[in-house]
């Protein structure tokens, strides 16, 4: 019973929320920062011209991080768990939801750095065993996957595999050597990025992110024999699209249909998250967009599964704050 219980509270989806500070622009435009961690565990809305106002001020969730936490905190206390347990052969996504300019990237980006210095740090200590670390990126725009370390702009197919579930049909995967490959690696898929500008901020992405770390590894003494088995895992960073409506940035045209088509994949993943958040049974349509699909084997299962939800402080992105917050509180 005891089994089942650890069981149980692994499956729960960690739900993590990151205020950010007010940005030096933000601050000489006289913007005001209304939002507040209280503790390590509830942010309040405080507007004192709103008192009195009837939507919920105070939201509670796994963890809060106030505006002045560095990555490396977020990282160390949350992330570095559900990262490691990648060498242990187990699966697992850390998202980062929430609206253009919230800190989506800049939180990624520092995780993403610090579990791979965990991650070679780890492999140096166990010499009993060998590993290999693959480094691969795809970005998925307007429901299309595309590769971010080659500059062929063939979308890439997902294909059910017996064994491993889903898997992305050709994606370039890297032998990742070192800390200094890996920057090399980030510097081609920021280049090969598409950007694409709103109203909200100059450089909005309208793309979902991957960046997926896979690490197999098998027992020295057993290398090269019949009864050699080899362990394997996934780790997938993923720095989702703006959550913001296409309709608030006035988008038209290609922008709009672009809109549509985040907003699916987004809703597609929220009610995913909502699903699993409530247990891994029954049936979940990871099918309906091509991001839930090609995480399936990282979300079902026994696989561990963080969601950073990025806020503004500003009191002019209050809506966008609380969908974000709504959407927080449906993963939990
Ligand atoms: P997004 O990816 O959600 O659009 P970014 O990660 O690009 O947002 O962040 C927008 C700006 O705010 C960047 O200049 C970034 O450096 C800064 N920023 C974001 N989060 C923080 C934070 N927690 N502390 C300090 N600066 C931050
Ligand atoms: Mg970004």
């Amino acid at each position: 019973e005891k089994m089942q219980m650890a069981s149980a509270r692994e499956e729960k989806i960690l739900v993590l929320v990151r205020l950010r500070p007010l940005s030096d622009k933000e601050i000489l435009a006289d913007e005001v920062a209304d939002w507040e961690c209280i503790n390590d565990t509830t942010i309040l809305y405080r507007n004192t011209l709103r008192e009195g106002s009837t939507f919920p001020s105070a939201y509670t969730f796994d963890r809060v991080f106030r505006g002045d936490c560095s990555t490396k905190q977020v990282y160390e206390d949350e992330a570095k768990e559900i990262v490691l347990s990648v060498v242990s052969g187990i699966n697992s996504s850390i998202f980062a939801y929430g609206q253009t300019s919230s800190g989506k990237t800049y939180t990624m980006t520092g995780i993403t750095e610090y579990a791979v210095t965990d991650i070679f740090d780890y492999i140096h200590r166990h010499e009993e065993r060998a590993f290999v670390l693959k480094f691969s990126a795809m970005e998925i725009y307007n429901e299309a996957i595309r590769d971010l370390l080659t500059t062929d702009n063939t979308p890439l197919r997902l294909l059910d595999d017996p064994e491993k579930g889903v898997i992305v049909e050709k994606v370039t995967e890297e032998t990742l050597k070192d800390w200094n490959h890996l920057q090399e690696l980030l510097s081609v898929c920021e280049a090969q990025r598409r950007i694409g500008e709103t109203l909200l901020n100059e450089k909005s992405s309208r793309s979902h992110q991957i960046i997926r770390l896979t690490i197999e590894s098998s027992a020295r003494e057993f290398l090269g024999k019949e009864n050699s088995t080899t362990l394997a895992a996934s780790v997938n960073f993923i720095d989702l699209a703006g959550s913001e409506r296409a309709s608030q940035s006035l988008s038209t045209g290609t922008r709009l249909k672009e809109g549509c088509h985040i907003n699916r994949s987004l809703l597609t993943l929220s009610t995913v998250i909502r699903k699993l958040s409530k247990g891994r049974h029954g049936h979940i349509n990871y099918r309906d967009s091509k991001l839930t699909r090609m995480l399936q084997p990282c979300l079902g299962g026994n696989a561990r599964t963080a969601i950073i939800c990025t806020l503004s402080p500003a009191r002019s992105h209050v809506e966008q704050t609380r969908n974000t917050l709504l959407f927080a509180c449906c993963a939990k």
